[in-house]
């Protein structure tokens, strides 16, 4: 972990483009809650459950300008020309945009290839020669490994082709195994990769709807924690579920942060709570980018 330790840390907190009135009431709330904790940027993500292009942007617009703090789009390229993804970069330049978070994005049932680029690398190395160092690029990574590819080494490589097309960061996968980011950081530092790669942190929302997205993008869940959050899903105690997730992913983040990782991206899903119940356990200042400019 000695390459982490050496990077300032980071904070962020990831949204999804709202839907309907009462979605962007939620969102408006969360956001301006979580926009007192002071973190450096938020982060939106691109057509996940079935969300618009344009959902992106205007909650990407609508973020900096309710919060005055830095939001970067996610970017997905499973679908597209070079002509349109160009098109939408430069929406997202037009609009002050400075980091992207670039993504392949899941192939959609049927498996055939939609776009112009098959994976992530490609989608940085074409931001890069179109727009040299305009955006800080962030790239995605998995401590468990991603479910296409069972082979960690194969997993790493394409970490590495990443990193080595010019990604200034990364963003974790969540998982609930410290170890399997410890060693992941230590095998991609092996292999000379010496950018922050910053945890990706999934409070639990709600059970069982964790374990079952947990389940599609592989992301392990210990067989005590799944037991106890069952039983207490049994019994409808979500005061239970929420205080025991609120309990284990602080603690989560504690071992994370005292052994060295550059900060935590949570993924906030449009709420505070848990996320902001978390941030105050692990005595993260209350206003944490005011207090790092002093
Ligand atoms: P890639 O890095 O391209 O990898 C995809 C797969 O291809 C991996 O199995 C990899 O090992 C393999 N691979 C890569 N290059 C090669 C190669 N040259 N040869 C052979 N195999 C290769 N999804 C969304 O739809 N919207 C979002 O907003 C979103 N946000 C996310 C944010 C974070 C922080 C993370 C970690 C994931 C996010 N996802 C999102 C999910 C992501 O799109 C999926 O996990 C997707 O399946 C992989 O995306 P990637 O960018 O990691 O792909």
């Amino acid at each position: 972990m000695k390459s982490q330790q050496d990077h300032p840390k980071h904070y962020s907190f990831e949204f999804y483009p709202p839907k309907g009135p009462k979605g962007n009431e939620a969102l408006a709330e969360a956001r301006l809650q979580l926009a007192q904790l002071g973190p450096d940027f938020f982060s939106v993500t691109f057509g996940a459950g079935g969300t618009t292009r344009s959902g992106t942007l205007d909650t990407v617009v609508d973020t900096m300008r309710a919060t005055g703090i830095s939001a970067a789009p996610h970017l997905s390229c499973i679908e597209g020309t070079r002509e349109s993804i160009k098109e939408m970069v430069d929406s997202y330049r037009d609009a002050g945009v400075d980091r992207i978070v670039a993504l392949r994005g899941d192939i959609p049932e049927g498996g055939e290839k939609l776009g112009v680029f098959s994976y992530a690398s490609e989608l940085v190395a074409f931001i890069r020669k179109e727009y040299g160092d305009r955006f800080h690029l962030e790239v995605g990574c998995y401590p468990e490994v991603h479910p296409e590819t069972p082979d960690p080494q194969a997993d790493l490589d394409n970490f590495v082709r990443k990193v080595d097309a010019g990604a200034d960061s990364a963003m974790t996968q969540y998982f609930y195994n410290a170890d399997a980011y410890f060693d992941f950081v230590d095998r991609a530092t092996a292999r000379g990769v010496n950018i922050p790669i910053v945890p990706g942190i999934m409070p639990f929302p709600a059970w069982p709807q964790i374990e079952r997205f947990s389940a599609m993008c592989g992301a392990d869940i210990p067989r005590w924690i799944a037991t106890r959050m069952a039983a207490y899903h049994a019994k409808d105690d979500q005061q239970s579920v929420r205080d025991f997730g609120i309990e284990l992913v602080t603690n989560l983040c504690t071992r994370l942060l005292d052994a060295g990782a550059p900060g935590l991206h949570f993924y906030a899903l449009n709420r505070a709570d848990p996320t902001a119940a978390i941030w105050r356990n692990l005595g993260l200042p209350a206003n944490n980018a005011a207090k790092q400019a002093v």
